[in-house]
């Protein structure tokens, strides 16, 4: 029997729009920073924004508890300007990505500054901000201000090349999936309807064993009819990464421990770290020591922890209680050696 694949002609999808948005209006995830879809409140651009910065690489689950945290703290994009930079790094650690975090604040400061406290209303306003991106000026734009933008993340371009069965691999299938979603773009509720998109590529079209029966546009899916919606979209092979190696300074005094802060450009810019060499030595022999393996976007890091002298504590840095290091804003990798140290000692 040979398969029917619908027409991918624009026509065959007219009510896309229509049909998503019904679902969405009883099926919309309710998140902190969402104007429940039939709500009369006004969506608070700096929210959002905020939101879709901490969301990139990150799930939601990861990033409720930290936009909880800084909107309690900062709930105005003008206190977020105000701020400390390393209350605001400490607050990120974690989070990951931290050049998000630097631009961040040199964001806020920006729209204070030369806007006045107000996010500009369009996307090309708001991508001449520090940090904001083609995705985050185009969600924003249209969550935020109800501009019909064409939003694409990760959700979203699976959900396209599902549906209109774009087989090209990626990052090359960005474009075809650019140009057959923004005619579905509708001009009354553009906001919604990139949010809806993100909720189905995240709650029935999922990466895996997408709950194809429970898709509102299942109706002319492309893949579905194809059987082919879990192969899509297709990814580019991926590249060993790099290794590098490094190692740490554990450097102890009186139950307290020397911390550093990491130069403002590079990995982990303008955070608080351990000590120690550049991130470029040859892999560590010692066995036994304490070391951990973290992935980053371009290679793998071994750090590896070794003891030092307090002779060795130099420089700018400042003894942090060992007992306290939880309250220090230690980024992750950092974190994780800490923790097998402890656990070690114990
Ligand atoms: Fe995704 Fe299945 Fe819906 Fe197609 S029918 S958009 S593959 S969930």
């Amino acid at each position: 029997m040979s398969v029917q694949i619908p027409d991918p002609d624009i026509a065959a999808v007219a009510d896309f729009a229509p049909r998503l948005l019904a679902w969405y209006d009883h099926a919309a995830r309710i998140l902190p920073w969402r104007i429940a879809p039939g709500s009369a409140a006004t969506p608070d651009p700096y929210r959002i924004w905020l939101a879709e910065v901490m969301l990139q690489q990150t799930t939601v689950a990861a990033v409720a508890g930290y936009f909880a945290r800084f909107t309690e703290r900062w709930p105005s994009v003008a206190d977020l300007a105000a701020a400390d930079d390393a209350d605001v790094m400490a607050a990120w650690a974690g989070l990951g990505y931290y050049a998000r975090a630097r631009n961040l604040l040199a964001c806020a400061r920006t729209v204070v500054a030369d806007h006045g406290g107000v996010f500009p209303d369009s996307e090309a306003g708001l991508r001449a901000l520090p940090g904001v991106g083609d995705y985050t000026a185009a969600a924003v734009a249209a969550i935020a201000f109800g501009r019909p933008a064409v939003v694409v993340d990760a959700n979203i371009e699976r959900v396209i090349a599902r549906h209109r069965l774009i087989a090209t691999p990626l990052p090359a299938a960005k474009r075809a999936i650019r140009a057959a979603l923004a005619p579905l773009v509708p001009r009354d509720r553009p906001g919604d309807f990139a949010q809806a998109l993100m909720d189905l590529g995240a709650t029935i079209c999922t990466p895996r064993s997408p709950a194809c029966t429970r898709c509102p546009v299942v109706a002319d899916c492309a893949a579905f009819a194809a059987g082919t919606a879990e192969s899509l979209p297709v990814k580019p092979p991926k590249k060993a990464k790099p290794q590098r190696h490094g190692r740490a300074w554990w450097i102890e005094s009186d139950a307290r421990l020397w911390l550093v802060r990491r130069p403002n450009k590079g990995m982990l810019g303008g955070m608080r770290a351990l000590p120690g060499g550049a991130w470029d030595e040859p892999p560590a022999s010692d066995d036994g020591a304490v070391s951990v393996r973290h992935g980053f976007t371009h290679f793998d890091l071994t750090l590896t922890l070794v003891r030092r002298g307090v002779e060795d504590a130099a420089g700018e840095g400042e003894w942090w209680p060992i007992s306290a290091l939880d309250a220090a804003g230690l980024p992750t990798l950092y974190r994780k050696l800490v923790d097998k140290m402890r656990e070690s000692d114990r």
